[in-house]
């Protein structure tokens, strides 16, 4: 299958950033410059901006998501948020699995896969993150790392519900380090992740998936990652918190 045939996402995940009036003017400001986007737009913003996102990209070609989400629907889980909470707001993306996530607040490919799920069954569209340490890359063990994160993410997903995921290869060593995978090795993981899954599923369901790169993406090296076989779209941290530097790499994704 042709890569054009896929839909390439260019999202932005803020992290712990912006105040809602500083949301509310970097949105203001971005959505004229991707408002002729030939790609989905997403971005991934704190639970705060939530809101104000939402009201900001109204009328505009601009998606919002959140950056984590709780498995349970409801409960004592002091401090979290659920998948329903998000979709009941008119969310429609959620970040899960990011990596920070996976270092920071002992996220596990179990707490992932439980993530997944609420996700799904709210009916949000998963962003599910995936990728190796740069120990794990050093010890030529990248492919069992990301295809084990993707396996057991994905584990009771069916194939229809692979509609509702977008993956997101992050080489954790990429992520705020100004260090990029090269073109060629965020390429030949992001095919691998397609054979696994094909594995999972069948190869029209790999084809079809869309399968981001994200490290260190920004507006000068994003045309060449994008232009990659295997890379359609990107998850943007740094970049997407400046409007010129998301809209070029929007830019970049439409060609
Ligand atoms: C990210 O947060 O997912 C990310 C890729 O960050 P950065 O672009 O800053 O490396």
């Amino acid at each position: 299958m042709n890569k054009k045939l896929r839909k390439a996402v260019i999202a932005g995940n803020w992290k712990m950033n912006k105040t809602r009036p500083e949301a509310k003017a970097l949105i203001g400001e971005l959505a004229p410059l991707v408002k002729d986007a030939d790609c989905g737009v997403v971005i991934c913003v704190p639970y705060t901006n939530l809101e104000t996102a939402l009201e900001a990209t109204k009328g505009t070609n601009i998606g919002v998501g959140a950056e984590n989400c709780h498995w349970a629907e409801s409960g004592a889980f002091t401090g979290e948020i659920s998948a329903r909470m998000l979709a009941e707001m008119g969310v429609q993306y959620v970040v899960i699995g990011h990596s920070e996530r996976r270092q920071y607040f002992g996220e596990t490919d179990v707490t992932v896969q439980k993530r997944v799920r609420a996700a799904l069954d709210a009916g949000l569209t998963v962003i599910l993150c995936v990728g190796e340490l740069l120990e794990q890359r050093e010890a030529g063990i990248t492919e069992e790392i990301v295809g084990m994160q993707t396996k057991v993410a994905l584990g009771g997903v069916t194939k229809e519900e692979l509609a509702k995921i977008i993956l997101a290869y992050e080489p954790v060593w990429a992520i705020g380090t100004g260090k990029t995978a090269t073109a060629a090795q965020a390429n030949e993981v992001n095919h691998y992740i397609r054979t696994v899954v094909a594995g999972l599923y069948d190869q029209a369901a790999a084809d079809a998936m869309t399968i981001q790169y994200g490290g260190s993406m920004n507006a000068k090296n994003a045309e060449e990652l994008l232009d990659q076989e295997d890379v359609d779209g990107g998850l943007i941290g740094g970049a997407s918190l400046k409007a010129p530097d998301f809209a070029a790499i929007v830019k970049a994704a439409s060609r």
